[in-house]
């Protein structure tokens, strides 16, 4: 059978309360935590387009700035204003324009006869010269603070027409930008832009100049970029050789067949290794990037923010600029913000809780005290609440209920006393009612001229004694007695005497009856009847002679009465064993018959009856 489930009112409050604090903090936290995360995305793709775009600047700069010497000394040399053939004066201008730009740091010049001359401002100045009083050697020099040559440094075997860069230009006809290689001293990763330089008045080439740019500016201008605290950027060429990066790590390996460019997928750096897998994996090679890309790859679980950017404003340079920002560096931030956003909300939620336990527990108490006095008042108990509750509208209800509890407690004690009042009216009616029964009784057994019991009473008494003289077998007499002559009476004193005289003679022969159970009765007019139970013939004569004593001893006075000239009495005495097939009537007409006789025997006498 299912079991009936009741949750106190208090643990109620608070499980529903709680609850609905603790969905909508978590619901403000799920939603704050997405808001960041979105807002991260959005951030780290936007950083790292701006950083992409700043880093093309910087390398547009970065190289145009070698172009644009090259091209003014090409002007130069074209409009006749440098003569390419003077060694000395391409010193100076190499030395003046290495001094005006710390980029052009190392600019020369090859011609078709083999000359050359290259000014190197490095850490101190140096001039290598090469010309045909030095060929096929070149000697270095040191270089003075005005620009000329000061101490011999050294001699090495060098054609510049042999060079990479030399070729090239010729080859091309035009600016070239060599392939990144690895610089001799110091061995570091650089390029070079070559332009050759005609004869004005052959076309044909008069020689090459070139300037050296090292890819480390390169990458202390991507490690000076603020990007996020671990990501990177870094610059590969499609071959995936690194061109860049931002981190420190060497671009160049050495191994046992000499040094060599690191592979991006080679990176010693974590992030940069894995991005580049990514892409290589995400676009088959890098060649296949194109324009502009961003991306997101999951790595352990974290999520990286990738752009990718082709840089090819240069002919022969077709590099990538890639951008990576782990979302771990902003979540940081998200994640203490949600985290803080958690602690301060379960603050609020556990002091909200606590405030509302408090809260349910007056409600609940207060409900709890109404909920028990209803019970109380439910089985007839009627009980006030003493404590007032904290709630307004519970106490208002309270007020309320103690004043319903008074006014019942006044209704009650009213009905009770009516009740009271009721109750001894019925009584006090009872005892009237009872009092008028008895009168009435009385009234239907007495006979209101004489004041004793009247024929009614009689016979009733007479058919008990009968009964109970059967049962017992006892005798039962009767007396039947007359007033004599009262007919003479009555016409000679008037019936209001008459009605006097049968008072007192009345009162005569009930005063004669002394034995309790004796009756003596009106049998009717100046008759009366005397039942005497359990009394023999000779007992009953005791209590007629008695009697007629008595009534002649009022001396009434009956002047035309023939017996005496007082009042005197007949009586006829008989009395009678009962059995079950007997009946009073039988005693009543024995003494009726004694009373005949005495009346015919002169009455004034006492007659017992004849049971022959
Ligand atoms: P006897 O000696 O033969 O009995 O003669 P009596 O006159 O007494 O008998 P009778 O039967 O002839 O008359 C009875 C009278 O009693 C008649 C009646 O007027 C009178 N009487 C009966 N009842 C009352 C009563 O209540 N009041 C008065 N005043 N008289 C009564
Ligand atoms: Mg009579
Ligand atoms: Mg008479």
């Amino acid at each position: 059978m299912r079991k009936n489930f009741h949750l106190s009112l208090h643990h109620a409050l608070i499980i529903s309360l709680t609850s609905q604090v603790l969905i909508v903090v978590g619901l403000t936290s799920y939603f704050s935590w997405r808001n960041g995360q979105k807002t991260v995305e959005a951030l780290a793709l936007r950083l790292s387009r701006e950083v992409t775009s700043h880093t093309q600047q910087h390398i547009d700069n970065y190289l145009n700035t070698p172009t644009l010497f090259l091209n003014i000394n090409r002007i130069f040399a074209d409009s006749q204003r440098l003569n390419l053939d003077k060694i000395d004066d391409l010193q100076n201008l190499f030395w003046l324009q290495a001094q005006i730009n710390p980029q052009v740091n190392t600019i020369y010049f090859g011609s078709e006869t083999g000359d050359f001359i290259e000014v190197e401002m490095k850490d101190a100045g140096r001039v290598a010269i090469r010309d045909s009083s030095t060929a096929p050697y070149w000697e270095t020099y040191h270089l003075n603070e005005k620009g000329q040559k000061t101490q011999k440094i050294g001699r090495e075997e060098y054609d510049p027409r042999q060079r990479p860069w030399y070729q090239a230009a010729i080859n091309q006809g035009k600016l070239v930008w060599s392939p990144i290689y690895l610089f001799i001293d110091p061995p570091v990763l650089g390029i070079t832009p070559a332009i050759p330089l005609l004869d004005n008045d052959t076309g044909q080439p008069k020689g090459v100049m070139a300037i050296d740019l090292t890819l480390n500016d390169i990458s202390k201008f991507l490690s000076s970029l603020k990007i996020s605290s671990s990501g990177r950027v870094f610059i590969v060429e499609k071959s995936g050789e690194i061109v860049a990066t931002s981190t420190n790590n060497p671009l160049v390996v050495t191994t046992e067949n000499g040094s060599k460019r690191l592979n991006s997928e080679n990176s010693q750096d974590n992030l940069v290794r894995n991005t580049a897998q990514f892409l290589n994996s995400q676009f088959e090679q890098f060649q296949n990037i194109n324009i502009q890309q961003q991306l997101i790859f999951k790595l352990n679980g974290d999520r990286y923010f990738v752009q990718a950017k082709n840089l090819n404003t240069h002919p022969g340079l077709d590099w990538l600029i890639v951008t990576v920002i782990p979302e771990s560096d902003f979540m940081e931030y998200i994640r203490a913000n949600t985290y803080t956003t958690l602690l301060l909300s379960f603050l609020a939620a556990f002091s909200s809780a606590c405030l509302r336990a408090i809260a349910s527990q007056w409600i609940a108490k207060s409900v709890t005290n109404l909920s028990q006095v209803a019970q109380a008042l439910s089985s007839g108990e009627i009980r006030q609440i003493d404590e007032q509750p904290k709630i307004a509208e519970l106490a208002v209800f309270t007020r309320c209920f103690n004043l319903i509890a008074s006014k019942l407690q006044t209704s009650l004690h009213n009905l009770e006393t009516v009740e009271s009042r009721y109750k001894q009216e019925v009584v006090e009616r009872t005892k009237s009612l009872q009092e008028d029964n008895q009168k009435l009784n009385r009234l239907a057994h007495i006979d209101s001229l004489t004041q004793i019991y009247n024929r009614y009473h009689f016979d009733l008494v007479l058919q008990q004694i009968w009964q109970q003289a059967i049962r017992e077998k006892q005798e039962t007499a009767l007396i039947m007695c007359d007033v004599d002559h009262f007919k003479l009476y009555n016409d000679t004193y008037g019936h209001l005497a008459g009605d006097r005289c049968l008072y007192k003679v009345a009162q005569a022969i009930n005063s004669a009856v002394q034995r309790g159970q004796d009756v003596a009765t009106r049998y009717g007019g100046e008759e009366f009847a005397i039942i005497l139970p359990n009394t023999k013939i000779i007992g009953a004569v005791r209590v007629a002679k008695k009697m007629r004593n008595t009534v002649n001893k009022l001396r009434i006075a009956h002047s035309t009465s023939t017996v005496q000239d007082y009042i005197t009495v007949s009586c006829g005495v008989a009395s009678f064993l009962p059995n079950a097939t007997s009946d009073p009537q039988d005693l009543i007409k024995r003494a009726d018959r004694a009373l005949y006789q005495a009346k015919l025997q002169g009455r004034d006498c006492i007659v017992v009856e004849d049971r022959a």
